[in-house]
């Protein structure tokens, strides 16, 4: 199977290709030439296999030109009990009748980005060896939290690659950038920028797409990746949990094979959806797919206006890994609700680059409205649905879950639709500690670790040994650069300089 550019229709790369390039030359992202199918029967039939067979068996249909042996090599290295304290990797929790929680945070990391971030390397280690490659793997990486952290520990000391990471100085909790500027590893960078999550990822694609800087980068025998969703590596893991969970209900007699569930997403950089909606298109029974924003709520209101438009206050909140306005991902849907007309594509995006803003015929918001419905919360509903949760069913969740149960909430208030419905369960709770136990009890200290004592003694959560563990951990990435000194930074690390 081949992959296209959603800006340069004409192009074709094999999916080795993808992966190692990330970002397509001229600014597009690389999506698949078509969606290979499952019967009924495949998807519930995957219910016996063990998570990483289930992985191998999703990724194969997309990764056409891996040898079976090595893509089974890089599950098999990827999905081990002993990373993802369990068989399965992923908890299902029922809270009330059909609403079941996919916990996808039980990896290292804590976040539901150690899905793809602990197989992505691999994937990309082996694209470059059918490839030929052996210049350096550098990954470039902005990270609105999560990322960067799972990246980095999915890259540390991998042989033949260096990972770089930026993330926005004020805009994550404290227990993410300790587990970040603490960061292990020979081959790793870390940077916090005085600026947001949209200025660390528009660097990194201008960096990305500069012919210049990749001359320079080819003469020092390196090339630039990506470990952002912008890379079709990142997303294709995706896809294999929203298969996966609903063949378990099925095995289960918790879904009848062939019922239709809702999937409800909370949404920043539109990956995660996104692989959603890719399985829809694979044969998931799906009905709708609900986009759950915070108080940066460009995509609810593109979905229900059809203009995609970023000149608005950006608001940091409790849940700062959604903390967006400029969607990637959302590129790729469009591709496919434009009927893969990259010539609109062209138009759109230059048009936000220009003016920030975009809007689509009245067509495509018809498609888009089909499929999606888009809700939001600030912070105040974000808690109050924290402790609702917490009282009804005894059960802990982290602020960007809760953010998708309030908008499951408002969802079935508005329309009735009482379908069944999948949350993505996206982190732990422990990594956004203090304004989950402010949810739930006025928090008696003010220190982290004492917080993170009163949260436990409350609910009874186990606290995640890795989170517990970097109470005393050194810090190794101090300081910040301004986001004009994003690309100085990278030359200066990699000694790629002009002068360098
Ligand atoms: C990254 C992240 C999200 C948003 O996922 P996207 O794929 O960027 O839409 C939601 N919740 C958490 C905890 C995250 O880390």
């Amino acid at each position: 199977m081949n992959y296209r550019s959603t800006r340069d229709a004409s192009l074709a790369v094999s999916s080795a290709e993808a992966i190692l390039t990330g970002l397509s030359p001229e600014g597009g992202l690389f999506v698949p030439e078509s969606f290979p199918e499952l019967t009924l029967g495949e998807l519930t039939r995957l219910a016996e296999l063990p998570y990483a067979a289930r992985a191998a068996e999703v990724l194969s249909l997309y990764l056409t030109d891996f040898p079976r042996e090595t893509l089974d090599s890089c599950v098999r290295a990827a999905y081990t009990p002993e990373k993802f304290g369990g068989v399965d990797g992923i908890g299902l929790a029922g809270v009330g009748r059909g609403t079941w929680l996919l916990e996808l945070w039980h990896g290292p990391t804590c976040a539901f980005k150690d899905m793809a971030l602990q197989l992505l390397p691999h994937l990309l280690t082996a694209s470059a060896r059918l490839l030929d490659c052996d210049r350096e793997l550098v990954i470039l990486t902005a990270t609105s939290g999560d990322t960067g952290k799972a990246a980095l520990e999915g890259f540390r000391d991998v042989p033949g690659a260096r990972i770089l990471v930026f993330y926005p100085e004020d805009g994550v909790s404290p227990m993410q950038k300790r587990q970040m500027t603490t960061q292990p590893g020979g081959n790793v960078h870390v940077c916090a920028i005085r600026g947001n999550f949209d200025d660390c990822q528009t660097a990194v694609k201008q960096i990305f797409t500069d012919p210049e800087l990749a001359a320079r980068m080819t003469a020092r025998g390196k090339r630039f990746s990506s470990a952002n969703s912008i890379n079709w590596g990142r997303l294709a893991p995706q896809i294999v949990y929203y298969l996966s969970a609903y063949s378990q209900l099925c095995a289960s007699g918790e879904l009848e094979p062939g019922e239709k569930v809702n999937i409800c997403v909370p949404t920043g950089n539109f990956g995660n959806i996104l692989a959603a909606y890719y399985a829809k298109r694979m044969g998931l029974p799906v009905g709708k797919l609900l986009c759950a924003s915070n108080r940066n709520r460009v995509l609810s209101d593109f979905i229900a206006t059809g203009v995609y438009d970023k000149n608005r206050e950006f608001y940091p909140t409790a849940s700062p890994s959604m903390d967006i306005l400029i969607s990637s991902n959302l590129e790729r849907l469009l591709f496919e609700l434009s009927g893969r007309d990259d010539g609109l594509l062209r138009g759109w995006y230059a048009s936000l680059a220009e003016t920030g803003r975009f809007e689509v015929p009245a067509a495509v918001k018809a498609r888009l409205q089909s499929e999606f419905w888009g809700g939001w919360c600030d912070d105040d509903a974000t808690r109050a649905t924290i402790r609702d949760v917490f009282e009804r069913h005894t059960y802990l969740c982290d602020t960007h879950t809760a953010v998708a149960l309030h908008a499951l909430g408002a969802y079935r208030e508005a329309t009735g639709d009482a379908r069944p419905t999948l949350v993505a369960s996206t982190a732990n709770p422990y990594k956004f500690t203090g304004n989950v136990l402010s949810a739930i009890a006025p928090p008696r200290s003010r220190d982290e670790y004492a917080q993170i004592e009163e949260l436990f003694d409350i609910s009874g959560m186990e606290v995640p040994p890795q989170l517990a563990a970097l109470k005393d951990a050194p810090v190794r990435f101090a300081g910040s650069v301004a986001r004009e000194g994003i690309r100085a930074e990278v030359e200066r690390v990699l000694g790629i300089g002009n002068r360098g």
